[in-house]
C-alpha cells in the first residue's frame, strides 16, 4: 500500500477501522471511569462535604470520565493523524501498545491511590507521598515487604492483558459491524468521541466551577488539586524575621544538662504500666511531670520535629527551611557554652530538606541500618558514649530520635510480648476492608516496638542517674501519633486531627523547680521557653519567649491556653489545621480565594466528639491564629 503525506488521499479502511475502535476503547473507559468514580462518592469524604449527594456523585462521576479523556483523548487524537501520514502496520502496533499502556496505567495509578486512599488517607501525589519516593530510602520509609511488590507486579500483568483484550475485542466487533451495518459503526464512533470530548472539556470545567461545598470530596479524588490548580489561597512568605529583635545572646547561670527524647509514632494512651514500664516509672519520680493532654504540632516527622527543636509552629518550616535559619535556643545554649550534641534511627538528613534542623548541632549521627528497630540500640549506646567522653568543663544539649514504632513497627525477636503479631512481610495491598481484619496483630506489633523503645530509654535514664554531677533537664515525647482504624485508617500521614494522631505522651522531669499544677494543655512548643526558665538565673538574661517560640514556660500559671496543630505545609500546599482549648478542638481550613483567611469546619470536644461552640470563641481563636502566624513571617498572596 502506497504511503500518501497528503491529507487529501482517504486513509485505507484497516487504519479509519484502527481509529474507530480506538475511540470505542476511550469512550467504553469513560462509561466504566464514571460508574466506578461515582460509586465511590462514599469513600471520598473523609473530610464531610456539605454540597447535596447527587451533585458529590455527579462531580466524582464526571471527574473519573475527565481522567481516562485526558489520557485517551489526545492520544487518538494524535495517533489518528500519524496514522494518515504513515498508515504502516508497524506504525498501528506503536499506537495500540502506547495506548494500552497508558490506560493500564492509568488503572494502576487510580487502583492502587484507592488502596493507599482507604488505608492511610493521603493520595500518591500528596507532598508526603511524593517525598518519600523521592527520598533514596524509600524501601526504609516505606517498609514495603516483598508480599506487597509481588501483588503489584501480578496485578500489572493482569491489568496489561485485560486493557490489550479490551481493545482487541473493540477492534473486532467494529469490523465485523461495519460489514453489517457501516452507519451503525460510525455512530458508534462518534459517541464515543463527543462521550471523551465532553469529559475532556469537563476537566475545563471542573477547574473554573468546582462545585461549592465539595472540598471534602475534592480532597478524595486522585490529582484534584495537583491537576486542576489550588482552589486556596496559595500563601507566599515575603519575610522571616526571626528571632525577633531585642532578643539577645544570653549566659545562662545554671549549667544543667538538657536532653531531649524523641520517640516515632508515640500515641499518648500508650504510655502506661504494663507497655512503657520504664517512662511509667519515670513519671512517679518528684522531679517528673507528665502532661494531662500534650499535642504535637503536627502528623508527620520532620514537623514534630522541627517544634521540639525551635519551639515553633510547623507554618514555619518552609520558610525556615528555604532560608536555612538556626533553632534560636540551641544559639542560646551555644552562647553559653553548651555541647550540642544529636542521633538518630530516623532519616532526618535529607529528608523533606530536614538538614537545617540538625546542622547547627556540633556532633550529630544517623542510625540507618536493617533490621531498623538496631538504630535504636545503637542511638542510646552513641549518647552513652557521647556522655561519657564529652569535654566535662562544659554543659551538654543532647537531641536523641528513636524509631521502633515506625510503621511497620521494629523490634527483636525476644519482644514478641503481644501477640498475635502480624508477620513483618504482609501485602500492604490486601486491601483496606481486609487489612482491617489483621488490625489487632498490627497493633500488637506496634505494642511491642514500644515495649523495645521503652527498654532502651530505660538503659539511657539508669545511665544518665548514675552520672556524677547536675541531673539533667529530660523531655520524652512523640513526634506525632498513629491511628489503628479508630477513625477508619492506619498511620498517620493523612491531615486529620483526631487525638491518636497528635496527641503524644510528654514527660518532663525538671530537677529542682516545679512545672504549675494548673496546666491541663502543653504543644512541643511549650518545652524550650520551660527549659530556659529552669537554666536562667533570678536576674533572667534570655529573652522574653515570645521574642524566639510560639509557647510559654510551663513553669509558670497558664494564661488562656490554644495549641495549634497543622496539616503537612499548612498553609502553603495544605488548607487544613486545627485550634485546640481546654475544652474545643477547633478543626479549620482555608477558605479560598485571594487573601489569607481560615473558616472552621467542626468543632469538637477533648474526645473528639462533635459539639457545638460559641460562635465568639471560635472567631476569637482564629484571629488569635492569625496573628500568631505572622509573627516572624510575613505572608503575601
Ligand atoms: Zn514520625
Amino acid at each position: 500500500m502506497a504511503s500518501t503525506h497528503t491529507s487529501s488521499v482517504p486513509p485505507p479502511e484497516s487504519t479509519t477501522i484502527c481509529v474507530c475502535s480506538a475511540w470505542l476503547y476511550v469512550g467504553i473507559h469513560c462509561v466504566l471511569y464514571a460508574l466506578w468514580f461515582g460509586y465511590r462518592t462514599d469513600h471520598f469524604t473523609h473530610q464531610t462535604g456539605t454540597a447535596p449527594a447527587l451533585s458529590l456523585t455527579m462531580l466524582c462521576a464526571t471527574y473519573g470520565m475527565a481522567l481516562v479523556a485526558a489520557v485517551g483523548a489526545p492520544t487518538v487524537w494524535t495517533g489518528g493523524l500519524l496514522l494518515r501520514w504513515h498508515p504502516t502496520p508497524w506504525m498501528r502496533r506503536v499506537l495500540t501498545t502506547v495506548l494500552v499502556l497508558l490506560h493500564a496505567a492509568l488503572f494502576l495509578a487510580v487502583f492502587i491511590d484507592t488502596r493507599v486512599y482507604d488505608l492511610l488517607g493521603v493520595h500518591l501525589d500528596s507532598p508526603w507521598i511524593r517525598e518519600s519516593l523521592n527520598n533514596e530510602h524509600v524501601a526504609r520509609e516505606m517498609q514495603l515487604g516483598s508480599a506487597t511488590w509481588q501483588a503489584v507486579s501480578v496485578l500489572a500483568s493482569v491489568v496489561i492483558l485485560s486493557e490489550t483484550i479490551l481493545l482487541w475485542v473493540c477492534h473486532r466487533s467494529l469490523r465485523t459491524l461495519q460489514k453489517r451495518s457501516p452507519t451503525t459503526s460510525v455512530r458508534l464512533k462518534h459517541a464515543a468521541m463527543v462521550l471523551a470530548t465532553i469529559a475532556f472539556v469537563a476537566t475545563a470545567w471542573l477547574r473554573v466551577l468546582p462545585p461549592q461545598g465539595a472540598e471534602g470530596v475534592r480532597d478524595g479524588l486522585l490529582g484534584y488539586e495537583s491537576i486542576l490548580g489550588p482552589h486556596t489561597f496559595e500563601a507566599q512568605w515575603k519575610q522571616v524575621q526571626y528571632p525577633l529583635k531585642g532578643s539577645v545572646s544570653p549566659t545562662l547561670s545554671v549549667r544543667r544538662p538538657v536532653v531531649f527524647v524523641l520517640v516515632e509514632s508515640f500515641r499518648a494512651d500508650h504510655l502506661n504500666k504494663d507497655l512503657t514500664p520504664n517512662l511509667w516509672q519515670l513519671t512517679q519520680d518528684a522531679s517528673c511531670w507528665q502532661s494531662p493532654r500534650h499535642y504535637s504540632t503536627a502528623h508527620t516527622t520532620e514537623l514534630g520535629t522541627f517544634a521540639m527543636l525551635y519551639g515553633l509552629y510547623p507554618y514555619h518550616y518552609k520558610p525556615f527551611s528555604s532560608e536555612q535559619i538556626a533553632p534560636q535556643p540551641l544559639t542560646v545554649l551555644r552562647d553559653s557554652g553548651y555541647t550540642l550534641a544529636g542521633a538518630s534511627a530516623s532519616q532526618l538528613r535529607g529528608w523533606n530538606q530536614a538538614d537545617f534542623m540538625v546542622d547547627p548541632l556540633d556532633h550529630y549521627v544517623e542510625f540507618l541500618q536493617k533490621p531498623a528497630y538496631t538504630g535504636d540500640a545503637k542511638t542510646i549506646d552513641w549518647a552513652k558514649q557521647f556522655v561519657t567522653q564529652h569535654d566535662k568543663s562544659k554543659p551538654y544539649f543532647l537531641f536523641l530520635f528513636l524509631n521502633a514504632p515506625h510503621h511497620n513497627y521494629h523490634y527483636p525477636p525476644e519482644f514478641e510480648r503481644f501477640t498475635p503479631a502480624m508477620d513483618a512481610d504482609y501485602d500492604h495491598f490486601l486491601g483496606d476492608d481486609k487489612l482491617e481484619k489483621h488490625r489487632e496483630a498490627i497493633h500488637n506489633r506496634y505494642r511491642n516496638s514500644l515495649l523495645y523503645v521503652d527498654d532502651r530509654i530505660g538503659d539511657l535514664l539508669q545511665f544518665l542517674d548514675a552520672q556524677p554531677g547536675l541531673k539533667p533537664i529530660v523531655a520524652i515525647t512523640g513526634d506525632h501519633g498513629e491511628e489503628f482504624w479508630d477513625h477508619g485508617l492506619l498511620g498517620h500521614g493523612a491531615s486529620h486531627f483526631n487525638n491518636e494522631r497528635i496527641q503524644v505522651p510528654l514527660v518532663l522531669c525538671t530537677p529542682d523547680a516545679t512545672v504549675h499544677p494548673d496546666h491541663q494543655l502543653s504543644s512541643h512548643v511549650d518545652l524550650w521557653p520551660t527549659v530556659f526558665d529552669v537554666l536562667d538565673g533570678p536576674q533572667p538574661s534570655v529573652s522574653p519567649p515570645s521574642t524566639y517560640s510560639d509557647g510559654a514556660s510551663l513553669l509558670m500559671p497558664p494564661l488562656d491556653p490554644m495549641v495549634f496543630v497543622g496539616g503537612t505545609t499548612f498553609p502553603y500546599a495544605n488548607p487544613l489545621a486545627c485550634l485546640i482549648d481546654n475544652d474545643n478542638k477547633i478543626w479549620l481550613r482555608l477558605c479560598g480565594g485571594d487573601a489569607f483567611c481560615v473558616r472552621p469546619t467542626k468543632v469538637t470536644n477533648a474526645n473528639d466528639e462533635v459539639i457545638l461552640a460559641p460562635t465568639e470563641l471560635v472567631n476569637a481563636r482564629i484571629q488569635r491564629l492569625e496573628t500568631n502566624l505572622q509573627r516572624f513571617v510575613t505572608l503575601t498572596p
